[in-house]
């Protein structure tokens, strides 16, 4: 049971990712080199070929191969900081969260990893103005039904990724453009949307609390 919601968790995310790679190189073209949708999409089919072999490891085993998947995958900056959080998550992995405030303190280990590889934090225009909200909300679900937690998580992963329009960028390739950065959405926060909502999605209807 456990393998089967990894299995369905690995292809709603990658299935996300595969179907938004466009979009998001459209929004790295904007602002960095225009590789983040084919980096990101490499990864996750890195990761749908270790599909099996993953869902037949413990949990934090699991979460380590697909960290260092997406490390050795993914290239550019974005690799290694998805590699950070699937690992820094591995870190404290004991058994699958089954409570929000569970899952929030998963996250919260592989926010932490991000931002000291990145040395970054929130209003920097990058994936954590998405992670850290959405840990943010888990933290706050523990008390909403398990539709209404989901709900709430994808339209805060939506609305953060669009509240990094108005930022300017002072980390990665996009900080190269100084005010230039503001007025379009940064291409790592909307693959982080695009996994928080596929997480969600994968949820929904499995008895989650
Ligand atoms: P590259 O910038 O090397 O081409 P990608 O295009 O794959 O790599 O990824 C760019 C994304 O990585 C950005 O949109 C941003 O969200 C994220 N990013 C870059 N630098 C950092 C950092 N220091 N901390 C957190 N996220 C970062
Ligand atoms: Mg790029």
């Amino acid at each position: 049971m456990e393998a089967e919601m990894l299995g369905k968790l690995i292809d709603q995310v990658s299935g996300a990712i595969r179907d938004n790679a466009d979009d998001l190189t459209k929004l790295d073209q904007a602002i960095g080199d225009g590789d983040h949708g084919l980096n990101m999409k490499r990864g996750f089919d890195a990761v749908t070929e270790a599909r099996e072999e993953i869902i037949g490891l413990a949990p934090a085993a699991a979460l380590q191969k697909i960290g260092m998947t997406l490390v050795m995958k993914v290239g550019g900056a974005s690799g290694p900081l998805y590699g950070s959080l699937f690992l820094g998550m591995s870190k404290v992995m004991t058994e699958p969260p089954r409570t929000a405030g569970a899952a929030a303190d998963l996250l919260g280990a592989g926010i932490d990893a991000v931002m000291s590889r990145g040395k970054s934090t929130t209003g920097e225009k990058t994936m954590l103005d998405v992670l850290v909200p959405v840990r943010q909300a888990l933290a706050e679900a523990s008390g909403l039904e398990t539709k209404d937690a989901l709900e709430k998580l994808r339209a805060v992963a939506r609305d953060s990724a669009e509240a990094t329009i108005p930022m300017q960028a002072t980390k990665g390739r996009a900080s190269f453009l100084g005010e230039r950065s503001i007025g379009h959405m940064d291409p790592g926060a909307r693959s982080s949307a695009l996994m928080v909502t596929a997480v969600c999605d994968a949820l929904e209807g499995e008895g989650a609390r």
